[in-house]
């Protein structure tokens, strides 16, 4: 097994169990040190000893590059291979089968702790077929939200990976890194990586992001992440305004509460939903089921009124890490469970639906 596939499959599956980022980061940089070296050269220095002297290579990862190069499995992996065998979630796995993407995602240009390119790896490996690389927006200081120029310069980026951009289809980005559970690639030459951003509804409702910048994305996911405790009448305002404007395309996690994390809880914000779903469904505003563990947002009783309103949904990871692209299981889970129609769920959409469904308000 190659050293560097096995250290990102064992950081892969930390992050899919939420392991906390100094512990997976360990063997990510690894991955790095040890990647930009051939194999023999990399054979060589576990033989000698050189690498256990390597800054960033530790007592733990030099167990499992030495039993990669001895061609072995490395048995920290082969155990988090065993107990990661089990799929997330117990429900909902025939929707989980039929859901292709996932419009919500972080990398390093935000505030993610991966590459564009190993998030690309990983959703591939997943099976999906496109995912929306959604970095923040520019008032979102804690998370480095992207200035209209840095978001330039991703897209840039994005059009420069085979694997990427509006327009090209397709080509072979694989990196042979960030594999996830199987290795399994198998989705390759039928995947796009969909160009958007999470962008902040402003307390005036406007978007923060410029018009122009919006234009040129694929997927706007619009989200609240300041201000969460203002009173009912203000916050749904606010969230009015974010789904009339034309580019949005997906509500994110709308009532921001915290089930349990690194960041504690907090309480689902108050505002009039009936309201905000029923704006929802009359702009074509899909309403976000937000994945992640700790948030599992909108809860139950809202996916029940937004459904009941006529609403479309987008079941996404908000993955800030490869591992947690699996996240998806625990969201399609609690939309099986809520009985949400499949072709109401635009991640379930082929690419070409969704992306002329996202152009349709522009
Ligand atoms: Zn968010
Ligand atoms: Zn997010």
């Amino acid at each position: 097994m190659h050293p560097v596939a096995a250290l990102n499959e064992i950081a892969f599956w930390l992050e899919r169990e939420l392991a906390p980022t100094f512990k997976v980061k360990a063997f990510r940089s690894a991955a790095e040190i040890v990647g930009s070296l051939s194999t023999d050269e990399i054979a060589a220095r576990a033989a000698d000893g050189r690498l256990t002297k390597t800054k960033g290579i530790g007592a733990r990862t030099f167990e499992v590059i030495s039993q990669a190069v001895d061609g072995a499995v490395p048995d920290y992996l082969e155990n988090l291979r065993t107990t990661g065998a089990k799929p997330l979630a117990d429900g909902g796995t025939d929707l989980l089968a039929q859901l292709r993407g996932d419009l919500h995602s972080h990398s390093e240009w935000s505030d993610g702790g991966s590459t564009i390119e190993q998030m690309v790896a990983a959703a591939r490996s997943l099976g999906r077929e496109y995912l929306a690389l959604t970095d923040h927006s520019p008032s979102l200081k804690v998370a480095s939200g992207l200035t209209a120029e840095r978001l330039a310069e991703q897209l840039d980026v994005i059009d420069g990976l085979a694997t990427g951009g509006a327009g090209s289809s397709d080509g072979d980005g694989d990196t042979g890194e960030g594999d996830a559970s199987d290795g399994d690639a198998g989705a390759a030459g039928d995947f796009r990586l969909l160009t958007g951003i999470e962008v902040d509804i402003l307390e005036d409702g406007t978007l923060d992001q410029t018009r122009e910048m919006l234009d040129r994305l694929d997927i706007v996911v619009a989200s609240v992440h300041s201000k969460l405790r203002a009173d009912s009448a203000t916050m749904t305002e606010r969230m009015l305004g974010g789904i009339r404007d034309p580019h949005t395309t997906v509500l994110g996690h709308c009532t921001g509460r915290l089930l349990s994390g690194s960041r504690g809880t907090r309480p689902p914000s108050d505002f009039d939903a009936e309201a905000v779903f029923a704006a929802c469904a009359e702009h074509d505003v899909a309403v976000e089921i937000n994945s992640r563990p700790e948030r599992q947002d909108p809860p139950d009783d809202l996916i029940t009124l937004a459904l009941d309103a006529g609403c479309l949904f987008s079941i996404d990871t908000d993955a800030h890490a490869p591992g947690q692209l699996d996240f998806l299981a625990y969201g399609a889970e609690r939309a099986d469970r809520a009985g949400v129609p499949v072709d109401r769920i635009i991640t379930s959409w082929p690419v070409e639906r969704l992306l002329e469904w996202a152009g349709r308000r522009r």
